[in-house]
């Protein structure tokens, strides 16, 4: 098809043409992906493709027909077209690469990746901590290309593409945010489909709580504009549900928060304080006003001792009292302190650390606590980190809060299921770009002692940061058998295949 062609046909009625590309998939014996019920019976032979059961694909008639770019396996431009944040995933090779600077773009690679029986993942900021934005052999959809940011009335509109440092950016220039992660690279897309935690989630809750509305294009090359009275279902889906699993998102509508001044708070305790403090930080967690965040970290030293520290951030715009109660819930003032108010974007750089980041390589995953650990698992978590300090492999606990704003929002209204989680405990080793199997063991060996560590206390996983192996069930909580129907709702043949988070 020409390009014209094809947008013809596609603007004509997406389940129309995907009638016609779906029945040529049906001649094709070969093909990996079913196809979809929507085109069940007889499709207008004048609009049916003239493909041979061995066709290959027709990479240049997709390419004439993009408003963005189509990189091939071997072609200039696709090494760093197909590289993920982690480079552990550099020796995943798709067949191509579309950089997507359209909905048109999407619709046209949906439908194609179809047609030709290849498996299609969306790839927003390239964070994922499995490699789900990338796949052997198939095509992957990058959204990167649509990364405008456009505000007005206290609602943004961000392309799928943009990632976090560049919504803030833009957004400061009208004294607005967002709350988001802190890593200036991640994408919105991923982030806010996961849900999306920062330090303002406990005075304005996760990220996908802001969502609006949603473009989202789905399986059959249909676009669709989610929200809370069109699609519900999927409204209610792709907040917390992951991404990879029911759609391509194009682009969000936020509603957004005030880029106010922040109080930042820095706390450290002695190795031989580690559980009290944990343990303060619970009750912190728990107790703390809305307007308060800390998260806290446990290190691993290469001299084999423990680093422990609390980060902590103030909506208010002050931390003294924030830190003052965290040191009441320990028990102990910090060895040492530090106070400072910073704006919205020196907050964002900071937390960033910068305003962009390098490729790092990382095995990470993560438990959701179901509320404060009792001082058994306390003392067994950090037996983990300290076994591995010793045995000089690269670890951290750092645990995030929950609560505040992130608990007030109705259980099961949207399909992140954790609202009466205490906070998230991620369990992470930093690995060299391309890891031994000895290290990455190790990595996994942290990993696992962790998981078991705090099994008692541990309600699942937080689908962003996914890991591999582990039950598809413990992301998604008690949102799992409506997360099922939804994807048989809108994608009933698993065109979109999320490989390590599959609710289909
Ligand atoms: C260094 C680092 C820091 C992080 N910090 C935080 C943090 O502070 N808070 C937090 O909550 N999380 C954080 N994360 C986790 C992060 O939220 C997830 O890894 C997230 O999925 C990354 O999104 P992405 O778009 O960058 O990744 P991608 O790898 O592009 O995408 C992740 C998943 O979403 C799918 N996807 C991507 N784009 C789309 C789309 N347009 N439509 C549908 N599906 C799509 C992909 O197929 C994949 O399954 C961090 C991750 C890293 C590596």
């Amino acid at each position: 098809m020409t390009r014209i062609d094809r947008r013809t046909a596609l603007k004509a009625g997406g389940v129309l043409a995907l009638a016609a590309l779906a029945s040529c998939v049906d001649n094709e014996s070969a093909t990996a992906v079913p196809p979809s019920p929507v085109a069940a019976g007889p499709s207008p032979a004048a609009a049916r493709p003239t493909l041979s059961a061995a066709a290959a694909p027709d990479w240049n008639g997709l390419r004439s027909g993009l408003d963005g770019t189509l990189f091939l396996r071997g072609e200039s431009g696709y090494p760093a077209a197909h590289q993920l944040f982690n480079p552990k995933f550099d020796s995943i090779q798709p067949a191509a690469v579309v950089r997507a600077a359209s909905t048109d773009d999407v619709r046209e690679s949906i439908l194609f990746a179809r047609q030709n029986g290849l498996v299609c993942v969306p790839k927003g900021g390239g964070h994922s901590y499995v490699g789900a934005s990338t796949v052997a052999g198939g095509l992957v959809v990058d959204v990167g290309p649509m990364s405008s940011v456009g505000y007005s009335d206290d609602v943004v509109t961000v392309g799928a593409g943009a990632k976090l440092y560049d919504v803030h950016a833009q957004l400061d220039k009208d004294g607005r945010s967002l709350p988001t992660g802190t890593c200036p690279t991640v994408g919105v897309a991923g982030l806010a489909l996961g849900g999306g935690m920062g330090v303002h989630t406990r005075t304005y809750g996760l990220t996908s709580d802001r969502i609006l509305s949603m473009q989202v294009v789905t399986a059959d090359g249909v676009a669709h504009t989610a929200d809370p009275t069109q699609d519900a279902d999927l409204y209610w889906a792709l907040r917390g549900g992951g991404g990879g699993n029911l759609g391509i998102v194009t682009s969000f509508r936020l509603a957004t928060i005030p880029a106010s001044r922040l109080g930042f708070f820095t706390l450290t305790w002695p190795e031989e304080a580690a559980t009290a403090a944990l343990r303060g930080w619970q009750r912190f967690a728990h107790e703390a006003p809305a307007t308060a965040w800390a998260n806290f970290h446990i290190d691993a030293q290469s001299s084999g001792t423990l680093s422990i520290h609390a980060v902590g951030v103030s909506t208010t715009g002050s931390a003294a009292a924030a830190a003052e109660q965290l040191e009441s819930f320990v028990g102990a003032k910090a060895t040492s302190r530090s106070i400072t108010v910073k704006t919205h974007m020196q907050a964002v750089t900071y937390l960033g650390g910068g305003t962009t980041s390098a490729r790092t390589g990382f095995l990470a995953g993560s438990d959701v606590l179901r509320g404060p650990m009792d001082a058994a698992t306390v003392t067994r978590l950090l037996a983990v980190v300290k076994a591995a300090a010793r045995a000089k492999v690269p670890a951290s606990a750092i645990l995030d809060p929950l609560g505040g704003q992130a608990a007030k929002q109705p259980q099961g209204g949207a399909a992140w299921p954790w609202r009466s989680a205490l906070g998230v405990i991620q369990w992470y080793s930093g690995l060299p770009a391309h890891p031994s199997a000895a290290a990455l063991r190790a990595a996994q060996n942290f990993l696992t002692s962790g998981h078991r560590a705090v099994a008692g206390a541990s309600a699942g996983g937080y689908v962003n940061y996914i890991e591999a192996g582990r039950s598809v069930s413990s992301y998604y909580g008690s949102s799992l058998a409506r997360l099922r129907a939804v994807k048989t709702q809108y994608d009933p043949t698993d065109f979109f295949k999320a490989s390590h988070a599959a609710f289909g």
